[in-house]
């Protein structure tokens, strides 16, 4: 049965997985599917689904993202995952695909380091100001190092990054990460081919030193971004919890001042839950972005915002059409503002047409779920659009906004 989705948009984020090819993009995503798949499935049925052998689970579910979007849950949080093309030869569509999105996870091989793709799409990325994590990839390959890539991070990204973990041996010995925000280990001790999750235990003694230290350079990063956790520092030194760092490395990281850094092996399953949590606590929701500028059809001076509300007028930008070997013609759209509802009519306000909306899709893993309305925030597959191309709105009719200008590329969303 067709559903209404109007979830509430703090607990959605709208992410991308940025990386140079062979990083692990295709690998990490998978993984993350795989451990969404694994709550999606307790959460349904009770039945100790996560102790299911890994292949089973994989064969079940069809993992595979065929999708322009796909959408996943982690922990009561709905994130869509879309696709950003890592080749550079489309540039339009990589910054199209870095509109649609309101965070991202640049993916670094820990051997090869930043390498010339991930420059190109970063600063990409920068123009638009989408606030970015690091994952430091492919730790458990012969020569990976993760204090080189950050180093390269600095200084082919001149980025400001932020250690939030350090890992725990190296090369075939490497087994989990020192979290150094809440100053534990977490250790995936044994096979990790079934999906299990990692034990907290307490830091090895001897990375006692170096997480001190790292520790150290979190506190006075995040200091330097943020005049709340300067103040507290200056005055009584490190004593902060782990909800206030969190919030702080959030707002830094949302000001698009730091990136924070992650780091694992998606190939051996290990990294991946604590990306996930990183994903949910320090990317942005839609409601982190003040509105999407647009303007008047016709008249490009007359700018025109719409705010990430159901109650605004709707409108939409069309950012990729795919053939679907069941459904035909999709179009992946994002709302920005109001609703979107299966069977109505609106206006494409690009080519000034009007379409009717047939049926409306939100693409998962293994399956696609027809819903009746969807509101601002989410990202969407609409069946039966008919002169609708990628970087067309689609909006109310009484209240047109064009969302994208004749000469796209032009950075247009603002962060709160
Ligand atoms: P993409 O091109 O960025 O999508 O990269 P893929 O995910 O396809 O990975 C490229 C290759 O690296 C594949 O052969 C993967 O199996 C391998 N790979 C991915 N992640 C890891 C990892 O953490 N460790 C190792 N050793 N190999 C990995």
């Amino acid at each position: 049965m067709a559903v209404d989705i109007t979830t509430d948009l703090n607990a959605v984020r709208n992410i991308g997985i940025m990386a140079h090819i062979d990083a692990g993009k295709t690998t990490t995503t998978e993984r993350i599917l795989f451990y969404t798949g694994i709550t999606y499935k307790i959460g349904e049925v009770h039945d100790g689904g996560a102790t299911m052998d890994w292949m089973e689970q994989e064969q079940e579910r069809g993992i595979t993202i065929t999708s322009a979007a796909t959408t996943c849950w982690w922990k009561k949080h709905q994130i869509n995952i879309i696709d950003t093309p890592g080749h550079v030869d489309f540039t339009v569509e990589v910054e199209r695909s870095l509109r649609v999105l309101d965070g991202a996870v640049a993916v670094f091989d820990g051997v090869a380091g930043v390498e010339p793709q991930s420059q190109t799409v970063w600063r990409q990325a920068n123009k638009y100001a989408v606030p970015r994590m690091c994952f430091v990839n492919k730790l458990d390959r012969t020569g990976a190092d993760f204090y080189r890539v950050v180093d390269s991070i600095v200084q082919k990204l001149n980025s400001t990054p932020l250690v939030l973990q350090i890992p725990i041996g190296a090369e075939g010995d490497f087994i989990g990460v020192v979290d150094l925000v809440e100053m534990n280990a977490k250790v995936w001790r044994g096979e990790t081919q079934q999906g299990e999750d990692y034990v907290v235990e307490e830091i090895p003694a001897d990375l006692a030193d170096k997480a001190a230290e790292y520790r150290e350079k979190l506190v006075e990063t995040l200091a330097e971004a943020d005049d709340d956790i300067m103040e507290t520092y200056l005055e009584d030194g490190d004593t902060f919890d782990v909800p206030t760092l969190k919030a702080a490395i959030r707002r830094a990281t949302l000001a698009d001042k730091v990136n924070p850094i992650l780091t694992g092996t998606a190939f051996k399953n290990k990294g991946v839950q604590p990306l996930l949590d990183a994903i949910v606590d320090y990317l942005p929701s839609p409601l982190d972005v003040e509105g999407i500028v647009g303007h008047k059809p016709g008249d490009e001076e007359t700018e025109i915002l719409r705010k990430p509300s159901v109650d605004e007028p709707l409108s939409a930008l069309a950012f990729k059409i795919a053939a679907d070997p069941h459904l035909g013609k999709l179009t992946f759209v994002r709302v920005y503002s109001g609703k979107l509802e299966a069977g109505g009519t609106v206006l494409n306000s690009s080519n000034g047409r009007k379409e009717r909306i047939g049926k409306v899709y939100q693409m998962h893993a293994n399956k696609r779920e027809e819903i009746a309305s969807v509101g601002a925030g989410q990202i969407v597959a609409v069946m039966g659009l008919k002169d609708t191309r990628t970087g067309h709105t689609l909006a109310d009719a009484s209240k047109p906004v064009v969302l994208e200008s004749m000469t796209f590329p032009a950075p247009v969303i603002s962060v709160a």
